[in-house]
């Protein structure tokens, strides 16, 4: 983790699919027109002149800091600056005010909605672009702070607390557009005797070397891989089907067999192996995430049962 790297977006030199993302929500086209004027160079810049459009907005460009008027029919920006920050999928997103009113009143209420800042119409260029550097900047930087909250520090995958964060947020995704979401249960197998019989240390080396395979074959950036604790790992597929999941887990249990740490103590192979787990369901808004890894951790007791080294799975109706 590279704390140190310290970016302050010199939006010129990134290359177009890095530049930061920027939403533009006005009801006068013209105050658009302005805005996307002094971004368009180097942002990437989408817009939306009511509050609903903008919300979906949000969802869909996942911007990386949104400019938002306060004053538009329908829907106000206060509404839609408390809609976004009360979405665990929105709610990181700074959003910046930018109004005629500028009252200290005005700015209190905008300042509680959830914004970050608050700039005043007519814009001036240099002072909103110095404005969203800014906040895109502190956003980085605890982006940065946040991925070493959502690290597991021997292994370097997501850890427990991360997963438990990605799982209900990946549950409420799946249930919203129906897609299903697979979980698969990864025990290392006889990883006692394992730190038994070579050591605590070469137990850390297997730990990490297992969760490097398992990130290695876990696929799309938006699948994970996480230490669940002690010798398990989960991974987590949104939109995977059962045929699917069934045979990238046959593709991890194989990697991981032929990679050949030895293990002189286990009952089940001469190489460190794992058992696997697989639960697949479609995520509905009545039931809970918890019954998921109960049925992905079902699944994996049944592998140990019928001996490890083996996967086993369930499918959730
Ligand atoms: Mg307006």
């Amino acid at each position: 983790m590279k704390i140190a790297e310290k970016r302050t977006y010199d939006m010129q030199l990134l290359p177009e699919s890095e530049r930061p993302r920027l939403l533009l929500v006005d009801d006068q086209p013209v105050n658009i027109q302005v805005l996307h004027g002094v971004f368009s160079n180097d942002h990437e810049v989408f817009f939306a002149t009511n509050g609903r459009q903008a919300i979906k907005m949000a969802h869909t460009c996942l911007p990386d800091l949104i400019l938002l008027d306060v004053v538009m029919p329908e829907m106000g920006g206060l509404e839609v600056c408390r809609q976004l920050t009360s979405d665990p999928e929105t709610r990181d997103i700074p959003i910046i005010f930018v109004t005629g009113q500028d009252s200290p009143e005005d700015e209190t209420i905008g300042l509680e909605a959830g914004a970050v800042d608050f700039i005043t119409k007519p814009v001036n260029p240099a002072v909103v672009r110095a404005r969203v550097k800014t906040h895109l900047t502190l956003k980085h930087q605890t982006e940065q702070l946040k991925s070493m909250v959502f690290v597991d520090g021997l292994t370097g995958v997501a850890n427990r607390r991360r997963f438990d964060e990605c799982l209900n947020i990946e549950w409420n995704r799946c249930c919203r557009h129906n897609k299903s979401l697979g979980l698969f249960m990864i025990d290392i197998d006889h990883f006692k005797k394992y730190n038994d019989l070579y050591g605590h240390q070469a137990g850390d080396v297997c730990l990490q070397k297992v969760a490097e395979i398992l990130s290695s074959q876990v696929g799309r950036s938006y699948n994970l891989v996480a230490r669940y604790g002690g010798e398990e790992f989960v991974c987590l597929f949104p939109g995977i089907s059962m045929e699917n999941a069934m045979s990238k887990a046959r593709q991890m249990v194989k990697a991981l067999y032929e990679c050949a740490l030895p293990h002189a103590a286990s009952d089940s192979a001469s190489v460190v192996t794992i058992s696997l787990g697989v639960a697949v369901t479609f995520p509905a808004q009545n039931r809970l995430p918890e019954e998921l890894v109960a049925a992905a951790d079902a699944a994996l007791y049944s592998a140990k049962q019928n001996g490890r080294n083996q996967i086993s799975s369930r499918n959730l109706t």
